[in-house]
């Protein structure tokens, strides 16, 4: 018996598998490395001891897929497998909609050929787009600002109604806020390809010399200093939600919505400082335009994920710097060094 790991390669997927491993939690990995590397299951194993099934498979494949599931016996399936560069959607919007979508549509297909009933899903907080925070599950969604929150938005849409017709399917919605840091070994982390869009690699890659400055985007904000306010949550933090989401899809049929978030807002400068402070490195910034379509402030009401799912985020900024400073210093290159 196991979880099939979509994307489970990626940054937030190989941190989701090690927390299962660690709870005994069987996984196996279906990844096509778009925006990973196969070397990350060496380190599973390492921090782990246990070496996951790692298939190269592109997930809109039903065929592929269907080899899976017949080689192996999946009980459910946590899909991270996705495009994510917010910029990137917006100049390529139908490899967005045909990877983001199909990729959904083809799981829980061959997820239904093969009576496999509970899915998990890697939503986002830009579901809610610019409303005030704290943001509740039941706040409005549907303002997205680019296609891939649009897919999103989508694919939650096409989960609801999946669960609407089919009373057997177990759904959880995670709507995903800042997810930062990194396994506290250093040997896992987050290793975007070429100049990272995300505050955090950007700071840790200024930190370790790749790049000169960070540029903030914009001080004249609405809030306490003027730089941007985001809710940022420990991997680690995020990956145990996900434990307590197949835990609750386990035992409930429908379609629930969480919001992962740990109900505190950072802003930019804030960030830039406890980084320095905690790992003892400087970050020079400079301060730049605003970035098109940035919101001041975002972060979650995360009560309903506490009360229902008995999961709350505990990791602090300063562990997200210090975890996200260590995994870069000793892999400046990513997997490759
Ligand atoms: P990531 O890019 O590190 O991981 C996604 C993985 O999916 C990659 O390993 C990629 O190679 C793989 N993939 C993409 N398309 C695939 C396909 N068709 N077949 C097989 N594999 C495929 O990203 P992440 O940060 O780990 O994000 C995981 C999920 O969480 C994504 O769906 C993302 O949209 C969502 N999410 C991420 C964030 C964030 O800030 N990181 C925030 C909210 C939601
Ligand atoms: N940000 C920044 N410089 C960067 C990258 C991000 O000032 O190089 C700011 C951004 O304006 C936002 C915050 O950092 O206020 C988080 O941005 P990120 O792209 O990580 O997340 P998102 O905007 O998607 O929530």
């Amino acid at each position: 018996m196991a979880i099939l790991l979509t994307g489970g390669a990626g940054f937030i997927g190989s941190h989701t598998a090690v927390a299962c491993l660690n709870a005994s939690v069987d996984v196996v990995l279906a990844d096509n490395f778009s925006n990973s590397s196969p070397k990350v299951l060496d380190r599973i194993e390492k921090i782990t001891g246990k070496r996951p099934a790692l298939y190269n498979v592109d997930v809109c494949d039903k065929r592929a897929l269907r080899d899976i599931f017949a080689e192996r016996f999946i009980t459910g399936v946590i899909h991270f497998a996705g495009l994510k560069a917010v910029g990137e959607s917006v100049r390529l919007p139908l490899a967005y909609y045909r990877n983001n979508l199909d990729s959904c549509l083809s799981v829980l297909e061959v997820m239904q050929e093969f009576g496999c009933k509970e899915f998990v899903f890697s939503s986002s907080a830009t579901v809610y787009g610019d409303q005030p925070a704290p943001l509740t599950e039941s706040a409005d969604t549907g303002h997205c600002s680019n296609p891939y929150g649009w897919t999103k938005f989508m694919i939650e849409q096409i989960l609801k109604d999946a669960a609407k017709a089919n009373p057997e399917l177990h759904v959880v919605l995670l709507r995903y806020f800042n997810p930062i840091g990194a396994h506290e070994s250093g040997l896992i982390g987050e290793n975007p390809n070429g100049i990272p869009n995300n505050l955090m690699p950007y700071i840790t890659q200024v930190a370790v010399g790749k790049l000169k400055q960070l540029t903030i985007f914009g001080d004249s904000y609405d809030t306490p200093d003027g730089t941007g306010v985001r809710d940022y949550i420990h991997v680690m933090d995020l990956a145990e939600g996900h434990l307590a989401a197949l835990g609750y899809a386990e035992a409930h049929a429908g379609c629930e919505v969480f919001n992962l978030g740990t109900g505190k807002g950072v802003s930019v400068l804030e960030m830039v400082n406890t980084f320095s402070s905690v790992n003892g490195v400087e970050v020079p910034y400079i301060i730049g335009e605003r970035r098109a379509g940035d919101l001041a402030t975002v972060y979650a009401d995360p009560a309903k994920a506490e009360q229902i799912l008995g999961w709350h985020a505990k990791r602090t900024v300063a562990d997200m710097c210090r975890d996200s400073w260590n995994w870069q210093k000793n892999n400046p290159n990513g997997y490759d060094g």
